[in-house]
């Protein structure tokens, strides 16, 4: 269920001119209409902005359902498309007007979302800082700490085809680490097996003195949870990179 509309511009403006008007427009056309989950919200700004042009309605209410458009994910890009689409029909001198009130919605001030940005959206764990053990790592990682109480986590994440080193964490007894994909594609190995494929939700527990290497996909992102195991003796051992050549096989 997507989150409800909820319209006060009938009550706002003619509450007390038109009650009846006002109360169809919030409670109906908004409330009922514009609330229906038969076609997406992005559909519903489309079909609008299209018959608002083939009537010949260029004004502050048709500002509005652009405003709204681009609140329903309609990207710079498709507005153009979707413009100058009904344009054709709807007029050209009727695209000319829609266009420049386009141009002040989708204005070019708001920086563009980075991947890591992007990213962060897909996942509920921080992304945190550049990781402090890059030394270790091919590419790109970054850490940030979940939890530095009773059971230590920390999230990971590793930009695609970023992975860390050959490892082992050794202990006496007890220790190992264990992982939980939250986010993104991406492999656990350890030596002389095949690699593992992570994705949301897999769970890999490694126990102390195994040799593997855990890291994101050639063409995606990864992030996943890394629980420290209490044990005697703990430690970790960094070993020599994945190659190139062995990680690259993985598909
Ligand atoms: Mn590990």
């Amino acid at each position: 269920m997507r989150e409800k509309i909820v319209q006060t511009a009938g009550k706002d403006q003619l509450g007390e001119f038109a009650p009846l008007f006002a109360d169809i427009n919030d409670n109906t056309l908004f409330g009922r209409v514009w609330n229906d989950e038969s076609i997406d919200l992005k559909t519903k700004s489309t079909i609008v902005i299209s018959v608002f042009m083939g009537r010949g309605l260029a004004d502050s209410s048709l500002k509005y359902h652009l405003m709204t458009a681009k609140k329903n994910g309609i990207t710079k890009e498709e507005i153009a498309g979707i413009i100058t689409h009904a344009a054709f029909y709807a007029g050209w001198p009727m695209g000319w007007a829609v266009f420049n009130m386009a141009k002040e919605v989708w204005t070019d001030d708001e920086p563009a979302l980075t991947e890591k940005d992007k990213f962060q959206q897909e996942i509920m764990f921080p992304i945190g800082e550049p990781n402090p053990y890059g030394q270790y790592f091919t590419g790109q990682s970054y850490l940030a700490p979940v939890s530095t109480e009773q059971v230590p986590i920390y999230n990971v994440t590793f930009e695609p085809g970023c992975r860390n080193n050959w490892h082992i964490h050794h202990a006496k007894s007890g220790g190992g680490q264990m992982l939980i994909c939250v986010g993104g594609r991406g492999w656990y190995q350890e030596e002389g097996k095949e690699a593992v494929e992570l994705t949301p939700g897999k769970v890999v527990h490694i126990p102390a003195e195994v040799k593997h290497w855990h890291g994101a996909a050639a063409d995606s992102w990864m992030a996943h949870l890394a629980f420290e195991v209490e044990g005697e003796g703990t430690s970790n051992e960094w070993c020599e990179p994945v190659s190139d050549e062995e990680y690259g096989k993985l598909k």
